[in-house]
C-alpha cells in the first residue's frame, strides 16, 4: 500500500516536472517571439528613421537623384529631379535625354557606369550632366543630374582669358623680336638709339600686362579681412600715381578724409583698386590733349552705413555704348589710344574684383568730352583704436 502510495506520489510528482518544464518552454518560446517582434519593429523604426534621413539628405543634394527598379521604374525621385522629369513642370528636352540614357543603362551589356552631357535652351543655355548607374546585384538603376552651367561659364571664362593673355603677350614680343632684328640691322647711332628706346618700351609694356595678370590673379585667388583705414588707401594709392601724375601733367587733389573712416577688408588690394582707378583718370584726361588739364579729384566720405569713394576726372569720357563692358578684361574702348598710354585692359577688371571680394559696389557715371566719376561703395567698419 505504502509502496503504491510513494509509487503513485512519484509518478505525480514526474507529471507536474513535466508540465513545468513545458511550461517554462512555452514561456520562453513566448519571450523570444515577443524579444523577435520588438527587435523587428526597432528595426522597421530604424529603417523608417533611415530612409527618412537618406531622403531629406537626398532632398538637399545640389543634384538631381532617381532610383529606378530593376523593371525601370520610378521609385524615388529628389525634389531637384523634378524639374528634369516631371511631367509639366519637368523640361521636356531633359527628360527624354535622361530617359534615352537609362535606355542605354538597361540594355545588355551596358557598362555598370555612364555619362552624358546635354545641352537645354531654356531660354539661356543651360548644360546638364547625366549620370547612369547599375545598381550591384541587378537592384536597379541609379540617376544623377547635375546643372554643369556655371562649371561651363568658368571654364570658357578660362580659356578666353588665357588666349586673350597669350595674345596681348605676342604683340610686345613680336615687336620686341622685331626691333630687335633691326637694331642689329644698322649702324646709324641715331636710328639704334631710336629702336633701343622702342625696345625698352615694348619690355615695359610686356612688363606692365604681367604685373596685371598676376594681380588680377592675386585678388581672384586670396583676400584678407582686417580693419583698413580710408585715409592710408587713398594717401598710398595717390602716392602711386605720383610720377604718372607729373609725367602727364595731370594734378591729384584729395579732399580731406575722415581718419576714423574705416572697412574691414584688404589693404593692399583697396590701394590697388584707388591707383588703378587714378591711373586711369589721369591717362585719360591728358588724352584729351587739352593744354590746361583740369585736376583729378578724389574724395572720401560716410555715408550712413557705408564709405563712398570717387574718383573724377574731366578727360575724354565714355560713351553709353561702352559703358557696360568697360569691366570686362582686355576691353578697351578705343584699343589705339590705349596702346599710346600703356593700358593693358585689365585695370577695371582688377577694381571690380577687388570691389566683389569687399560685398561692395561700383559705378560709373561718364559723358564722352566732360569727363568721368567711378563710384565705389564699402560697408563701414569699426574705428580703430
Ligand atoms: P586700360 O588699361 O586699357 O586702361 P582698363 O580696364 O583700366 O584698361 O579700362 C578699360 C577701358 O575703359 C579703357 O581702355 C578705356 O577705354 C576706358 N576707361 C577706363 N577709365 C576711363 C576714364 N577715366 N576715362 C575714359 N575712359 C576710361
Amino acid at each position: 500500500m505504502v509502496l503504491i502510495i510513494v509509487l503513485l506520489a512519484c509518478s505525480t510528482a514526474g507529471f507536474a516536472v513535466a508540465w513545468i518544464r513545458s511550461r517554462r518552454r512555452a514561456m520562453d518560446r513566448a519571450i523570444a517571439l515577443e524579444s523577435l517582434a520588438a527587435t523587428r519593429d526597432r528595426e522597421r523604426a530604424d529603417s523608417a528613421v533611415t530612409s527618412q534621413r537618406l531622403s531629406a539628405a537626398f532632398g538637399i543634394a545640389p543634384l538631381g537623384v532617381l532610383v529606378l527598379n530593376e523593371l525601370g521604374t520610378v521609385v524615388f525621385a529628389n525634389e531637384h529631379a523634378d524639374q528634369f522629369v516631371n511631367g509639366k513642370q519637368g523640361h521636356a528636352v531633359a527628360e527624354t535625354e535622361i530617359a534615352a540614357a537609362l535606355d542605354e543603362a538597361m540594355a545588355p551589356g551596358s557598362p555598370m557606369v555612364a555619362a552624358t552631357e546635354v545641352e537645354l535652351f531654356t531660354p539661356t543655355r543651360r548644360v546638364l550632366g547625366v549620370q547612369t548607374h547599375r545598381l550591384a546585384d541587378g537592384a536597379g538603376y541609379a540617376v544623377f543630374v547635375e546643372d554643369l552651367t556655371e562649371r561651363h561659364r568658368l571654364d570658357d571664362i578660362r580659356r578666353d582669358f588665357v588666349a586673350n593673355a597669350s595674345h596681348e603677350l605676342k604683340t610686345p614680343l613680336g615687336a620686341l623680336s622685331v626691333l630687335a632684328e633691326t637694331l642689329g640691322a644698322t649702324d646709324d647711332p641715331a636710328t639704334r638709339h631710336r629702336l633701343t628706346d622702342r625696345i625698352a618700351e615694348q619690355a615695359q609694356r610686356m612688363s606692365r600686362l604681367i604685373d596685371d595678370i598676376l594681380d588680377l590673379a592675386l585678388v581672384e585667388s586670396t583676400s584678407e579681412r582686417a580693419p583698413v583705414a580710408i585715409h592710408s588707401v587713398i594717401s598710398e594709392a595717390a602716392k602711386h600715381v605720383e610720377v604718372m601724375s607729373d609725367e602727364y601733367d595731370v594734378p591729384v587733389e584729395i579732399a580731406p578724409v575722415d581718419l576714423e573712416l574705416t572697412v574691414v577688408g584688404d589693404h593692399r588690394q583697396l590701394v590697388s583698386a584707388i591707383s588703378n582707378l587714378l591711373e586711369n583718370a589721369v591717362k585719360y584726361t591728358y588724352t584729351a590733349g587739352d593744354d590746361v588739364r583740369a585736376p583729378v579729384e578724389l574724395r572720401a566720405w560716410r555715408d550712413d552705413a557705408s564709405v563712398v569713394m570717387e574718383v573724377e576726372d574731366h578727360g575724354i569720357g565714355i560713351s553709353e555704348t561702352h559703358l557696360p563692358r568697360i569691366f570686362e578684361r582686355f576691353y578697351r574702348v578705343d584699343p589705339a589710344r590705349t596702346r599710346k598710354t600703356g593700358g593693358t585692359g585689365l585695370g577695371l577688371a582688377i577694381v571690380r574684383h577687388v570691389v566683389l571680394n569687399h560685398d561692395g559696389t561700383i559705378d560709373v557715371e561718364s559723358e564722352p568730352g566732360v569727363g568721368t566719376t567711378f563710384r565705389v561703395v564699402l560697408a563701414l567698419g569699426e574705428p580703430e583704436c
